[in-house]
């Protein structure tokens, strides 16, 4: 990519953005990378857009220049999807945080792309509705959008691609298109909507969200419930799907997250053991039925008996460990890398998964603690790599191993973490050709310059 069109690029967008363009090494920094381990790539400069109309006038720029577009909303990806490999401009929109209207009568909302999940959540509390999609870092809802992110909510309440109902996009050349409906459901045309959802800002910039809300339940109530062993923890999890439970959330621990989850979140009265966390959530009188069916469940597969949170703090509390469990792994194992991985598979096959990644993780001499979206069929290992010269290339044979199995079983390479950098090996063994070169049309047919996240999410063809 040649410099000096990005210099170009950058010299025009200054006249728009004034000092909301920056070229400070700090900024840049950190723009140049998510969460993931990936080593920095850092764009030319980073512009914060403030509106649809700013986002349209920068890619109009950067399309014109043929510079490199990344768009930034929270950081928070895993996978390498921030990563500026091909220089350019990054365009922060994490500014965008309106909320522009909520439909309390019809369950719905419209925000800008650079709303976090948590201030959504904060803003609706006192409608009695929430936003159910939870990943666990400070997610934007465009970033969401991007990865196809999904969180525990996700096993009653769907994923992000569930619970989007339209998008304003900002196209590579600049154009504006508004996609979706207020509506429930519609049958007009392609579903343009959801070929955004999971596109990583290769397709466009997402600047507006129509969501679905949810009304908060009547009665929440969190269980936690230990096992002697891994099998029984997950064939609970196997039979409570396939007794159709609409269980409000249920993640899995190994005894290794586990050990890190009370050292890392101070969790008291647990033992470092294979452990359910589960949500009912519904009225008093199907809450209790739910309850029932569960612990009947889990009385079959000699699980202990529930130790309950009822109280607001105390679930708040139980939550805010599963959603610190990759804080927890980093800090298991001081000074090493943290390596994260994402399968899911049908729910038929989860016990053979975890199972089977339980032993390859074994074998692969790595610490790698299991934590999962257990109902989803979607699992997380965090593989702990000490500093040193062979570790990332064994962390990635394992995950190649993990990955292979997970496929093998019907499964996908990833089931919200999404491709970037890390994930785009594997493509190919997911799709097929057609598939692919379909992809390819539709990459082509939006951006024709490439200059959408450029590197990213398609496997270069071979030469
Ligand atoms: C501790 C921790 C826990 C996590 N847990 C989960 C989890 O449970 N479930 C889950 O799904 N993920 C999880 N993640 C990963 C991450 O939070 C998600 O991938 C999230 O959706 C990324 O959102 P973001 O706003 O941070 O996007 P970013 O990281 O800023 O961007 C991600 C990608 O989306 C693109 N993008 C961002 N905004 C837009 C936009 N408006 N329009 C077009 N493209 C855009 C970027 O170019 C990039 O390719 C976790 C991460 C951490 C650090």
């Amino acid at each position: 990519m040649s410099t000096d069109r990005i210099e170009a690029a950058i010299a025009e967008l200054a006249l728009h953005f004034g000092d909301r363009l920056s070229r400070n090494m700090s900024v840049r920094e950190l723009h140049a990378h998510g969460e993931g381990y990936h080593a920095q790539h850092f764009p030319h400069a980073v512009v914060f857009a403030e509106s649809t109309d700013e986002v349209s006038t920068a890619l109009k720029i950067c399309n014109a220049h043929r510079a490199p577009v990344i768009a930034f909303g929270g950081g928070t990806s895993l996978e390498g999807q921030l990563n500026a490999v091909a220089g350019g401009i990054s365009v922060d929109l994490s500014r965008m945080t309106a909320v522009l209207e909520v439909n309390v009568g019809d369950l719905d909302c419209r925000v800008q792309a650079g709303v976090t999940r948590q201030a959504l959540n904060a803003y609706l509390r006192d409608e009695g509705l929430f936003f159910p999609v939870d990943p666990g870092g400070e997610a934007t809802i465009g970033g969401m959008c991007a990865t196809r992110a999904s969180g525990t909510g996700a096993v009653r309440y769907g994923t992000i691609r569930e619970n989007v109902l339209g998008l304003t996009v900002v196209l590579a050349d600049g154009r504006v298109m508004r996609v979706g409906r207020r509506v429930r459901k519609s049958a007009m045309g392609y579903d343009l909507t959801h070929l955004m959802i999971g596109s990583e800002g290769t397709l466009g910039l997402i600047t507006e969200v129509q969501l679905r809300l949810h009304g908060i339940p009547e009665m929440m109530a969190a269980a936690v419930c230990q096992f002697e062993t891994l099998a029984d923890c997950v064939e609970t999890a196997v039979q409570v799907m396939q007794m159709g439970v609409p269980i409000g959330r249920m993640e899995l621990l190994d005894d290794v997250q586990m050990d890190a989850c009370i050292a890392y979140s101070k969790l008291e009265g647990y033992r470092s053991v294979p452990t359910m966390f589960f949500e009912f959530a519904g009225g008093p009188a199907s809450v209790r039925e739910h309850i029932e069916t569960v612990e009947a469940i889990v009385a079959e597969n000699n699980g202990s008996a529930f130790q309950w949170s009822t109280q607001f703090e105390e679930r708040a509390a139980l939550w805010k460990a599963r959603h610190a469990v990759y804080w927890a792994c980093l800090a298991y194992r001081p000074g090493y890398t943290g390596i994260s991985t994402d399968a899911v598979v049908p729910i038929s096959a989860l016990t053979d998964m975890i199972l089977g990644a339980k032993s390859d993780i074994e074998a692969s001499g790595i610490t790698a603690p299991i934590v999962g979206h257990i109902g989803d069929g979607n699992f997380h290992t965090v593989m702990l790599v000490p500093p040193g010269a062979d570790g990332i290339e064994k962390a990635h044979e394992l995950d190649r191993k993990l990955i292979a199995r997970a496929l093998s079983l019907g499964g996908s390479a990833s089931g919200e973490h999404g491709v970037g950098l890390a994930k785009m090996e594997f493509m190919a063994d997911e799709h097929d050709e057609v598939a692919l070169d379909i992809m390819r049309t539709i990459k082509k047919a939006l951006d024709p310059n490439n200059i959408l996240n450029p590197g990213k999410m398609l496997p270069p063809l071979a030469s």
